[in-house]
């Protein structure tokens, strides 16, 4: 379907970006387009303006800090974290990209469009929920950080509101991190999956069973008491054609004990 007539501009600098975001109410950031164009094709969105990002060179790269906090740009791509050595550092980064959708949609789609969709099925806001990072949002008043389990307000909701871009995320050091989900086929969407990352004990966070991923701690040395942590979230998902609530809640308790397992170097 073709694309109803749209405004397009792609400004140099975050600050042009922003500037342009601010001044037009139905402007849109465009990063890899894989969710936006799709939407607009469908007639779901219908911004008068498209903002690229493609231009903007503060919102690429990969570094790692000699204290081993990772900085990744918000338009890095999924396979540039998969190729990149520094990205190796947290190394499930790398492993969870490689699960989303297929080889194309990995080469376009961005980790900042998939965090600033938000789209309760992906596979990015759990994993960096569990992970502790830290988002960076650029408006017209100047830089925030916001941490993780901040950003996430409600479906297709962020902290990153109207006129403002999401830069730059920081994942913290650590290596002892887990991912798990249960999807619709190979490297379908998720049904439920979860992150954890241990570090004395285990933070969990639970996704596609509410609109922003749940946040748990539990002692990552015995299942029963991941297990237990998920019931304590008295979890309320949604039933739809791939699985009940009741279903949800129970895969909810797998993956959280798979998603710890591998966290603790036992998968
Ligand atoms: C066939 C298919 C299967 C998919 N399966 C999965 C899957 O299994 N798991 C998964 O996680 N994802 C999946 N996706 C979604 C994909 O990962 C998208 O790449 C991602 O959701 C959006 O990233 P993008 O760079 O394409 O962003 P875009 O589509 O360009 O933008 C998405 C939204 O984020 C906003 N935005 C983008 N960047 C910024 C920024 N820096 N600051 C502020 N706002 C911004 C845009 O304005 C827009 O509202 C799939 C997509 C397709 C087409």
């Amino acid at each position: 379907m073709l694309l109803r007539e749209v405004e397009y501009a792609r400004p140099t600098s975050v600050q042009d970006a922003v500037r342009l975001l601010s001044e037009h109410d139905g402007a849109r950031a465009l990063a890899g387009g894989q969710t936006l164009i799709n939407v607009m094709k469908a007639r779901a969105a219908s911004p008068d303006v498209l903002i690229d990002l493609q231009d903007l060179e503060e919102l690429k790269g990969i570094d790692l800090a000699p204290d081993g906090t990772l900085g990744l740009g918000a338009m890095v791509t999924y396979s540039e974290v998969m190729a990149s050595a520094e990205a190796r550092a947290r190394p499930i980064l790398g492993e969870v990209c490689a699960q989303i959708a297929d080889v194309q949609v990995r080469n376009r789609g961005t980790i900042g469009g998939n965090v600033c969709s938000n789209d309760p099925t992906n596979h990015l806001p759990p994993l960096m929920v569990a992970l502790g990072a830290t988002m960076h949002i650029a408006g017209s008043s100047g830089e925030r950080a916001v941490p993780a389990e901040e950003f996430f307000l409600g479906v297709y909701l962020t902290a990153a509101g109207p006129g403002e871009l999401l830069t730059k995320i920081s994942v913290p050091p650590g290596k002892s991190d887990g991912f798990a989900a249960v999807a619709i086929g190979k490297d379908g969407t998720c049904i439920v999956n979860a992150a954890a990352s241990v570090n004395g004990s285990a933070r969990i966070a639970i996704g596609c069973v509410d609109a922003v991923p749940v946040l748990l701690r539990a002692d990552p040395a015995e299942d029963d008491a991941v297990r237990s942590a998920v019931r304590a979230a008295s979890l309320d998902p949604p039933s739809d054609v791939h699985a009940s609530a009741d279903y949800r809640r129970h895969l909810a308790e797998i993956v959280a004990v798979r998603a710890v397992a591998q966290a603790r170097g036992k998968h």
